[in-house]
């Protein structure tokens, strides 16, 4: 078995409820979705056997608080994920996975080894793309089980339905994790401020705890 790896490297988490925690990271190629804001189109990778990638991983030492499985979507490698999780995890470490929330059953066959779930859920008025109401909610339902939270990317394009939509998706399933509103990275402008005050009200009005959390690794310029 092999899998495809884009990076591997060391850094501070920039997103999400983690930021600020040292991990070591370790890109997985390829995504099965095409978000219009995506800042990770990966065109190069490195094929590894897990052994040859265990034996990499053990090459860094440092104090780490979890090692991040990211991508693209680490669950398109499901089989070989499973493997790389089960090694981390046998090593003492936290598994942390940023997913795009989308691949609940692979989710569901590697789900033992991971600790931490930084959940994408994709907003078709932000991505421009299909939605994944559906396959979301079953994902929400499995990922619960561990310590998850939501993020949503706010654009000028977000619509409110969709955050109802957010909220409608919590309640549904009764599982209330903490929601992340993340500017879009690549528009600074008052509109996404004004939509993301508007957007906490919506979710805090159905009892749901949400934040807004700028990716800070862009702008501490770290990776
Ligand atoms: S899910 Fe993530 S990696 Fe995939 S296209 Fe969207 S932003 Fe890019």
């Amino acid at each position: 078995m092999k899998g495809r790896v884009a990076e591997i490297f060391e850094s501070v988490q920039g997103e999400g409820l983690y930021f600020g925690e040292k991990q070591l990271f370790i890109r997985f190629f390829g995504c099965n979705l095409e978000c219009v804001f995506c800042d990770t189109k990966l065109e190069q990778f490195t094929e590894y056997q897990p052994k040859d990638l265990f034996k990499r991983l053990d090459s860094y030492r440092g104090d780490y608080h979890s090692v991040a499985f990211t991508g693209g979507e680490p669950l398109m490698q499901k089989d070989f994920l499973r493997r790389i999780l089960r090694f981390t995890s046998s090593q003492g470490q936290i598994n942390y996975l940023e997913t795009n929330g989308t691949l609940y059953r692979e989710l569901e066959d590697v789900i033992k080894y991971v600790d931490i779930i930084a959940m994408d859920l994709k907003l078709p008025s932000s991505t421009l793309s299909w939605g994944c109401w559906k396959a979301h909610t079953k994902f929400l339902e499995i990922a619960s089980k561990k310590d998850t939270f939501i993020k949503c990317v706010i654009t000028q394009s977000t619509t409110a339905a969709d955050i109802k939509r957010v909220a409608a998706l919590i309640k549904e399933i009764n599982q209330y994790p903490v929601v992340v509103l993340q500017p879009n990275s690549f528009e600074q402008s008052l509109q996404v401020k004004h939509k993301i005050k508007k957007f906490k009200k919506i979710l805090e009005n159905d009892g749901i705890t949400c934040c807004a959390i700028p990716q800070l690794h862009k702008i501490w310029e770290v990776r």
